[in-house]
């Protein structure tokens, strides 16, 4: 069967892990750069991205991720984990420079921080959409191609077996963004 990874140095690792396990996939907490070996994909959870891009320097675990995704590991970064993986963010120095797009953090700012909608994803359909202090991409390039547009807003974007969304499926009821990146791993 499949292993599938969670980074699990801060933020939401533990509901992804349940989501997983649910998929009928083995999912492995991720916090040591030697135990990105043997994993079929990578899931980056939503969380503080400043706190986990600095815990996942300190443990050499960024340059092992961006080799493994260079490789065709696959990795979906939510949220926190969006940010983690654009190669342009509005304010910051980016972290693992792995997809195409520029992401603004909290970028639905203090009035409506955090809020749920129904979104409309390509080839999955309609989910519901959990946004918690979420960051949207302000434009792609290159290989990444949008998945979904809210509100004029991209939401979710993939390229190649690399997946980002703003918002948070681990937290609802439906695994169909789970299944999702399980067929892509
Ligand atoms: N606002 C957080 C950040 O900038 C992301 C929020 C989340 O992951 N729910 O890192």
């Amino acid at each position: 069967g499949k292993r599938i990874g969670v980074l699990a140095l801060q933020g939401a690792f533990i509901e992804h892990e349940a989501c997983l396990k649910k998929c009928g996939v083995e999912a492995v907490q991720i916090r040591k750069a030697e135990e990105i070996e043997g994993i079929d994909g990578l899931i980056i959870p939503g969380g503080e991205s400043t706190t986990i891009g600095r815990l996942m320097r300190e443990y050499g675990l960024d340059t092992r991720i961006i080799e493994k995704a260079r490789e065709g590991m696959p990795v979906w970064g939510t949220c926190a984990g969006m940010i983690l993986l654009a190669k342009e963010l509005d304010t910051d120095e980016p972290w693992l420079k792995l997809m195409d797009m520029k992401v603004k953090r909290n970028a639905y700012g203090r009035q409506v921080d955090s809020f749920e909608t129904e979104l409309d994803i390509k080839d999955i359909g309609k989910i519901k959409g959990v946004f918690i202090r979420a960051p949207y991409v302000e434009k792609v390039w290159g290989e990444a191609e949008v998945l979904c547009i809210h509100d004029d807003k991209i939401v979710m974007v993939r390229q190649g077996k690399l997946l980002a969304t703003s918002f948070h499926p681990e937290l609802t009821d439906d695994l169909k963004i789970h299944q999702y990146f399980v067929e892509l791993c």
